[in-house]
């Protein structure tokens, strides 16, 4: 295949975002490794799904106790690879990650069991329906950096539960913490087979794409899964995709200005910006406006940058450069074009060239690329509006639609306005955080993608629905086949009005007429 002549065998390294340490090199996986890896992964599938789920439930719970146990030692992985805060290591990917295998531990049972289906029509009720909810086979995971343990490991728990393989592509910058995961799930005693990672850059995934797997769970850039999606379009290719987002935050004027600013700014700012949920635009009403902005200047300001591995630091380095000259772009453009800076704008040099001070920003318009394009860093654009209608327009008016939230004292306005808000989460007086009910749904609308991870609608998409259907009067032939004429054309105008008519006396008259389809000859 051409493809695989322009693979060339490369090598990655792992590198600490905060210090330029070479944490390990691996060799990337080439299309032949991807595909003996599949085909591994079918050929142990058929077993893993035999085994049982209250089987897999038990390997669940024991990969969450085994996690516990070395909580601290996978949180210092992350923060090493990814940069984050310890804290937030544990926070918001630990803690993510044994919840989530509480969630199955609790529901997935109840939710993959067989579900007898009644049948509404009297036309079929000598029938008996069930959906059986069944393993798809083999799902490839390709995931990005952010959150390098809790997004693959929600998606592979599920994945496993619902009796599937899987092969993992984690991102290049951080394949060291998907190897910690591989060994945590062999320690509880899943086969090696069953769960398999493959370290490699963008060919890696690209190879796992075009191969034998049943379906595909990205969660990375807008870009790539549109690349993805149109290969995966070739053979039908089921997917999931979590793209990017570029949230709205939505202060109105009853809100309380300390918390919401609060708020604003660990949104803004946890892991650096580099958040699928990050709060990436604010807009405040106008009586607001100032106090608000300044309130977040003045917490930015506040702000430790540093080495996550300190625990007094609550920003940690960007992933790489790369992405700080993005940020750079961004800032730069909002203030050639006349944005206020209120806090931060440029990196905190003497730490090194991958930490970007917190910044804020006034002044933003909603053509400028900071309101536009996902900045995936530590910026807060904040906006006024002067109404509801207003707030929601350009809420709304996004390529993007994966979170946004509303902050009011009036719960019932708030809702109301989440109803009107383009987007697969709308959270009310609180950010982020929703990646962490792990009974949730989790996932967007518009470009920030298709399908869901996360609760019992992760868990669907990990299962093909079978319907199967018994009737229970095999001895018969069906009132509906051949013999047609135009008496059963009279008693199946009866039927319909027996099933749909409002009048009883006009059901009961049709009744007697639609009986006679019964005794009617059939071919
Ligand atoms: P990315 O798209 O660059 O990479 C994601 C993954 O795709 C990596 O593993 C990468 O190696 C792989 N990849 C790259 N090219 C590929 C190709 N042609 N075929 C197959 N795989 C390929 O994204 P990133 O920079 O790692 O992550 C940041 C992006 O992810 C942001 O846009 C962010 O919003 C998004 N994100 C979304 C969610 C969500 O749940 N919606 C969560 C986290 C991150």
């Amino acid at each position: 295949m051409a493809t695989d002549v322009q693979f060339a065998v490369s090598r990655i390294a792992s590198v600490n975002p905060a210090t330029g340490e070479v944490l390990g090199e691996l060799d990337s996986a080439g299309p032949t490794e991807v595909r003996a890896a599949v085909a591994r992964a079918r050929a142990a599938q058929p077993d893993w799904y035999a085994w049982g789920i209250r089987n897999r439930l038990r390997l669940v719970r024991r990969f969450q106790q085994i996690l516990l146990e070395r909580k601290t030692e996978i949180a210092r992985r992350i923060t090493q690879e990814a940069g984050k805060p310890q804290v937030e290591a544990l926070v918001t990917e630990v803690l993510v990650v044994l919840d989530a295998a509480r969630f199955l531990i609790e529901n997935a049972f109840a939710l993959l069991r067989d579900e007898p289906l009644p049948h509404g029509n009297l036309a079929v009720k000598t029938k008996s329906g069930r959906i059986l909810r069944e393993p798809y086979g083999v799902i490839g995971i390709i995931s990005p950096w952010n959150y390098p343990f809790s997004t693959p490991a929600t998606e592979t728990m599920a994945a496993l539960v619902a009796g599937n393989s899987v092969v993992l592509k984690p991102s290049e910058l951080t394949p060291l913490v998907a190897f910690e995961l591989q060994k945590l799930l062999r320690k509880a005693g899943v086969p090696d087979d069953v769960f398999q990672v493959l370290p490699g850059e963008g060919p890696t995934g690209a190879a796992l794409v075009r191969s034998e797997i049943d379906k595909l769970v990205f969660t990375g850039s807008l870009a790539t899964g549109r690349r993805i999606a149109q290969t995966a379009a070739e053979r039908m290719l089921p997917l999931v995709l979590e793209l990017g987002g570029k949230d709205a935050m939505l202060v109105l004027e009853d809100a309380d200005v300390d918390i919401a600013s609060s708020g604003a700014v660990w949104g803004a700012f946890v892991n650096a910006g580099q958040t699928c949920l990050s709060v990436e635009r604010c807009y405040v009403h106008r009586s607001l406006y100032p106090v608000f902005a300044e309130a977040c200047a003045t917490k930015a300001r506040k702000l430790r940058v540093g080495n996550g591995m300190d625990p007094s630091t609550d920003i940690g380095p960007m992933i790489h450069e790369k992405q700080v000259r993005i940020v750079e772009a961004h800032v730069e453009d909002a203030r050639q074009r006349g944005a206020r800076l209120l806090a931060g704008g440029e990196r905190v040099r003497e730490l090194g060239s991958t930490f970007f001070a917190p910044t804020v920003l006034s002044g933003v318009s909603h053509s400028m690329k900071i309101m536009q394009e996902e900045t995936f860093g530590p910026v807060l654009p904040i906006a006024p509006f002067d109404d509801d209608a207003e707030a929601v327009r350009l809420a709304n008016d996004s390529d993007y639609g994966l979170a946004a939230s509303v902050w009011t004292s009036d719960r019932a306005r708030g809702e109301r306005l989440a109803r009107q808000i383009n987007a697969g989460t709308v959270m009310i007086n609180d950010v982020v955080s929703c990646f962490s009910i792990s009974e949730a749904p989790h996932g967007g609308i518009k470009a920030s993608g298709l399908g869901r991870t996360h609760g019992r609608w992760g868990l669907e998409e990990m299962v093909r629905v079978k319907y199967v259907d018994t009737d229970l009067t095999p001895r018969m032939k069906k009132v509906w086949w051949f013999g047609y004429g135009r008496e059963f054309s009279a008693e199946a105008e009866s039927f319909l009005d027996l099933l749909f008519a409002r009048a009883l006396r006009q059901k009961m008259k049709a009744s007697l007429r639609a009986a006679g389809a019964l005794w009617r000859r059939k071919l």
